[in-house]
């Protein structure tokens, strides 16, 4: 990808994989303003949504119902964004976009998890592109309750 999506602050990848489906990954994103924070990409190559095919639709389907059962589980948010931007790739001439959804947990209240304390301070608005990167023990201690929560 030659122009980094400033929602998912990737630099050749969208982050840690979590699972994958026949025609999605789901992975925990790099930044976590938004405790939870994931990316669910298509492994095929399509320009627009309205190109997916049945099948890859029905996935998503399963996905959107596990990941929200899981982050219900896991962190209880107060409810959950998706997006899906593709802009950052448009900004060249000859654009390659990677349809993805950004799957962002919102919270009306602070939230301890593993004694550090996660705020949403946009919550009510849309989510702001800041990057929030943490410490490597604590993506590792969320990526294992998002698995046992699965
Ligand atoms: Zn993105």
């Amino acid at each position: 990808m030659a122009t980094k999506c400033e929602y998912c602050q990737m630099e050749g990848g969208y982050g840690d994989l979590i699972f994958e489906t026949d025609h999605w990954m789901v992975f925990l994103a790099p930044s976590q303003r938004y405790l939870g924070t994931c990316v669910v990409a298509l492994k095929s190559q399509r320009k627009n949504l309205s190109e997916l095919e049945d099948s890859e639709w029905m996935d998503f389907v399963e996905i959107v119902r596990k990941l929200e059962l899981t982050m219900d589980r896991s962190f209880k948010p107060t409810l959950y964004n998706w997006s899906c931007f593709k802009n950052a790739t448009f900004r060249n001439q000859k654009p390659n976009p990677e349809i993805h959804w950004h799957f962002i947990p919102r919270y009306r209240n602070k939230i301890k998890f593993r004694g550090t304390l996660f705020e949403d301070p946009d919550f009510g608005y849309i989510p702001q592109p800041v990057e929030k990167r943490l410490p490597k023990n604590l993506m590792k201690s969320i990526m294992t309750v998002i698995k046992q929560n699965l």
